[in-house]
């Protein structure tokens, strides 16, 4: 049954995801309390090919991100690492966004052994790659690991793919948000470059968000342990993550309290997204922002053209083949009607 479990992850998430077991990575120089706070490497299976590699450069502070002089070398390898890794990695597998802000994967089962179920608390923050991008957040969550005070600033961490932009149709009209891979009500890891994700508001509000709330809610509850672990998705070297991979598990009740293994999709509805670089366009490019504003428009639906109605071609229209819409543009245009060449409307 475990093998098959593994087998199925690997199947579905072509080896990105991080099951565990990998070798610590030296004490990370952002531990800033006496939480056991440790850095990470990945541990997916390409990446024990390059260990050795690797462990050159894991005692460099990460205070000043990306590497320190001299480890080039690992840098290097750690790209191509990074690339065979993603491009091993089929978000195919994985549907395109339909509607909702998150699927379940892996039949809802998150990918920890049985072994993992244990109530030693621990953080673990991957180091940010060679490309500057946040990886695997996992900690066992409790009482202890929530925060004792109010967040504090985080604005000075430029994630990788952070673009400060806003649109009309977002609410709260930026787009992205410095996105909490582990959500500061559960770790109280403030501003922490390596849990902090370039995420839409979507992702962060109606993705993430409820799972999140579901385990600090039941943690309080109960005083019980929940595994949780957060994993940024990458096609490519595309500096903006197609998603997130949540998976978390309650400890003392093996699950029953919690359990859950689903994907989310940083995407945010009405904004194209260009996630090589994080570069956005509202949909509707010609009527940016306002591609949610309702207004009224004459159809001729012998055409299929919509006009302002005081174009002049709405007054030579055939009455039997005029109508009057109020409502979205873009849903005229989603139902098939093109736009006045004349009157723009
Ligand atoms: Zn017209």
């Amino acid at each position: 049954m475990k093998k098959l479990k593994l087998l199925l992850a690997n199947i579905i998430l072509a080896g990105v995801l991080v099951l565990g077991g990998c070798a610590d990575a030296g004490d990370s120089s952002q531990s800033s309390s006496s939480k056991e706070t440790t850095t990470q490497e990945s541990a997916s299976s390409e990446d024990q090919n390059t260990n050795a590699e690797d462990s050159s450069d894991d005692t460099s502070a990460q205070a000043d991100s990306g590497n320190t002089a001299g480890s080039d070398t690992a840098g290097k390898t750690k790209a191509a690492a990074s690339k065979a890794k993603t491009s091993a990695v089929s978000t195919s597998k994985i549907p395109k966004y339909s509607g909702s802000p998150y699927i379940k994967v892996h039949n809802n089962v998150p990918f920890f052994k049985k072994s993992d179920l244990t109530k030693k608390v621990f953080e673990k923050y991957s180091k940010l790659d060679a490309l500057g991008r946040c990886r695997t957040a996992y900690a066992n969550v409790c009482k202890a690991t929530m925060p004792t005070e109010k967040r504090g600033r985080i604005g000075m961490v430029k994630p990788s793919g952070w673009h400060t932009v806003k649109y009309n149709n977002v609410d709260g009209k930026y787009l992205y948000n410095r996105c909490h891979l582990i959500g500061y009500q559960l770790t109280a890891e403030n501003a922490n470059e390596s849990n902090l994700m370039t995420g839409t508001r979507y992702l962060n509000v109606d993705g993430m968000l409820p799972f999140e709330n579901m385990v600090a809610d039941y943690v309080k509850e109960t005083n019980n342990h929940v595994l949780y672990r957060v994993t940024p998705i990458y096609t490519d070297e595309n500096l903006l993550a197609d998603g997130v991979l949540m998976e978390a598990e309650s400890v003392e009740d093996k699950g029953k309290g919690i359990s859950y293994c689903v994907y989310v999709y940083n995407v945010q509805p009405g904004i194209k997204i260009d996630y090589e670089t994080g570069d956005s366009s509202a949909k509707d490019s010609r009527r940016s922002g306002q591609s949610s504003a309702k207004g009224t428009y004459i159809i001729n639906e012998n055409t299929n053209k919509f006009h302002k109605p005081d174009c002049r071609s709405v007054k030579m229209m055939k009455d039997k083949n005029k109508k009057t819409y109020t409502g979205k543009r873009s849903e005229l245009i989603n139902s098939g009607y093109e736009p006045c060449k004349n009157c723009n409307p």
